[in-house]
């Protein structure tokens, strides 16, 4: 018999694999909460665009071959605008995306966060941005995820079946949540978070940041030098 709060914590990791499999879901060891991640003065600047917004995170795109064969010649176009697709979403917490380059990866047949690896020793973990690995590969094994944030570096993995699929911007900004130090909302989430970004099993639909998370995104690009 386990005790009841371990019982519950139980209960929310197995709901985040099974009822919400859509990305990094169960809690993350060595993650603090609230701590700035310690990539994130190597991936975003003060901007010193006037008129723009105030922030600006570097993103390097990688298309794997399943990507690039179903896009066809305007692959790398393509590509870019998956990721500048949550520009709006992101700007709302004043921060732009520059995609500063667009490549290759091949990706072997696996699960999304067994993905990160490949996808970094292929293309190089970029010094100065986000790396973005698209993957088209219709199984990626079980679970199967829509998108993988690494806890440990600034990578990302997203799976692209449609790149214009509706829902594919708020995903995009979701797991760039999660490079910002963004957690998702556990069931001690105070306040209304109807249609935030970080709600573990409804960012497919979030159309906005709810207060807590913005705040948490100001203090982090607050401390940029
Ligand atoms: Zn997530
Ligand atoms: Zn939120």
């Amino acid at each position: 018999m386990l005790p009841t709060s371990l019982r519950v914590v139980v209960v929310v990791a197995m709901l985040s694999v099974v009822v919400a499999p859509g990305d990094r879901g169960a809690a993350e060891p060595g993650h603090d909460a609230g701590l700035e991640p310690h990539w994130l003065s190597d991936i975003v600047s003060r901007s010193d665009q006037a008129g723009a917004e105030a922030f600006e995170m570097r993103v390097v795109v990688a298309a794997d071959e399943e990507f690039v064969r179903a896009r066809g010649p305007g692959w790398a176009s393509e590509a870019r605008a998956v990721v500048m697709g949550a520009a709006d979403l992101m700007g709302q917490v004043d921060l732009a995306l520059t995609v500063t380059r667009v490549t290759r990866w091949e990706s072997p047949p696996g699960r999304l966060p067994d993905l990160v690896g490949d996808a970094v020793s292929q293309v190089g973990l970029p010094p100065d941005a986000l790396l973005v690995a698209l993957t088209s590969q219709s199984s990626n094994g079980s679970p199967t995820y829509d998108g993988w944030a690494s806890a440990s570096r600034p990578v990302i993995v997203i799976k692209v079946t449609d790149p214009y699929r509706p829902t594919l911007p708020s995903l995009v900004a979701h797991e760039i949540g999660h490079m910002l130090g963004l957690d998702e909302h556990g069931s001690d989430h105070r306040g209304d978070d109807d249609g935030c970004l970080m709600v573990g099993t409804g960012y497919r639909n979030g159309e906005r940041w709810c207060p807590e998370d913005e705040e948490a995104v100001a203090r982090a690009l607050a401390s940029l030098p």
